[in-house]
């Protein structure tokens, strides 16, 4: 039986849980095609899903995004072929192959190399379904982006600028706030010494902003909801911090706020949907439209690594797991 490697966990915990080991390499069947990763995606959910903060049943290969080359196609499959260069989106992705649903796969245009194509996916797609879906950015509008140096901050805040709106970034150091500043950031506050809300107020004529993309979860959400405008929105989107804890809706009525939380697979769950936004994603960056500001690449094998700096806020931009 072939075998290969991949980082399972057989228990949550920290990330000495997470185990490089071999495993049967998957067959195909049906509607699906299996891909010999180059590249893989590390993403904060990888973390919830070690951690039990999102629970899972038990062993579990992690991540959900990779690209690679096309090795072998089930009996169904008509629109890929074996040699096929594709990034895609499945689970059980920490691994050198992954048997991938072929609605969710798609094929990387030839200027594009594979850790990039791996790099934009997830977070290029929850990206442009929250500045389009969730809450439609208009030109003129003010945005507060949380972690704008992050793996999502920086495309928020990319998507964002180029919708014509005036974009207010918050990060934690100096250096992050540099780079969001690259990534179009008109403003910049530093979120662990100053005060957000005051800050929004005084860019804002003390109006706030008409919409909030909170990644952070349980240390912001506060802050979001105060800094949000009459008739604003908050999109809670993630819990780098932690989850945010149960909330009195009744609170909303305060500034008729909306609150929305969306999670990616529910805009991508159909294969139309997927082909759609990925589309709409690849012809923005073939268009320059959007860039990677900083990608930092780590071997399948040291994973671990790659977990500690992602959750100990020592990266900016994405993480990569490279196999070739
Ligand atoms: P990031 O690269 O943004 O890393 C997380 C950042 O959050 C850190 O760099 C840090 O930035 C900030 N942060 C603040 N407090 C903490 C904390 N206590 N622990 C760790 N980080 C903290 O990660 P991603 O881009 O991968 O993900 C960003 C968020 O988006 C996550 O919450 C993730 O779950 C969410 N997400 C949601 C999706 C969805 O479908 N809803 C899909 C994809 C991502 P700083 O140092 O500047 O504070």
């Amino acid at each position: 039986m072939a075998t290969m490697k991949a980082i399972q966990i057989q228990r949550h915990g920290g990330t000495e849980v997470l185990e490089y080991v071999d495993l049967p390499r998957p067959e195909v069947t049906g509607n699906k095609i299996l891909v010999k990763n180059h590249a893989i995606g590390v993403n904060f959910i990888d973390i919830y899903h070690r951690t039990g903060l999102y629970k899972v049943s038990l062993p579990f290969i992690l991540g959900h995004e990779g690209a690679g080359v096309v090795e072998f196609i089930g009996e169904g499959v008509t629109d890929f072929a074996p040699g096929d260069q594709v990034v895609y989106m499945a689970s059980d992705c920490y691994a050198e192959y992954t048997l991938v649903p072929s609605s969710h796969a798609f094929k990387i245009p030839a200027n594009i190399k594979f850790k990039e194509a791996a790099a934009f996916l997830l977070q290029g797609l929850t990206c442009w379904t929250l500045v389009t879906q969730s809450y439609a950015v208009q030109k003129g509008d003010y945005v507060l982006i949380h972690a704008a140096a992050g793996g999502c901050g920086l495309l928020l805040t990319q998507l964002s600028k180029l919708l014509g709106a005036h974009v207010i970034g918050t990060t934690s150091n100096a250096q992050k706030a540099e780079l969001a500043k690259k990534a179009g950031a008109e403003y910049v506050i530093n979120y662990t010494t100053e005060n957000v809300v005051e800050k929004v107020n005084e860019i804002t004529n003390g109006l706030g902003v008409h919409v909030v993309y909170d990644g952070v979860g349980k240390d912001t959400f506060e802050v979001s909801l105060a800094a949000a405008r009459r008739l604003g929105t908050v999109i809670s989107f993630g819990n780098a911090s932690g989850l945010v804890p149960p909330f009195t809706i009744a609170r909303l009525a305060d500034k008729n706020l909306r609150l929305m939380r969306p999670s990616l697979m529910n805009y991508v769950t159909t294969k139309e949907e997927f082909q759609k936004y990925t589309k709409e994603l690849f012809d923005l960056i073939q268009e320059n439209k959007i860039s990677l500001l900083n990608v930092q690449v780590h071997k399948l094998s040291d994973a671990k690594k790659a977990h500690e700096y992602l959750e100990s806020r020592k990266t900016t931009g994405k993480l990569i797991l490279e196999l070739v």
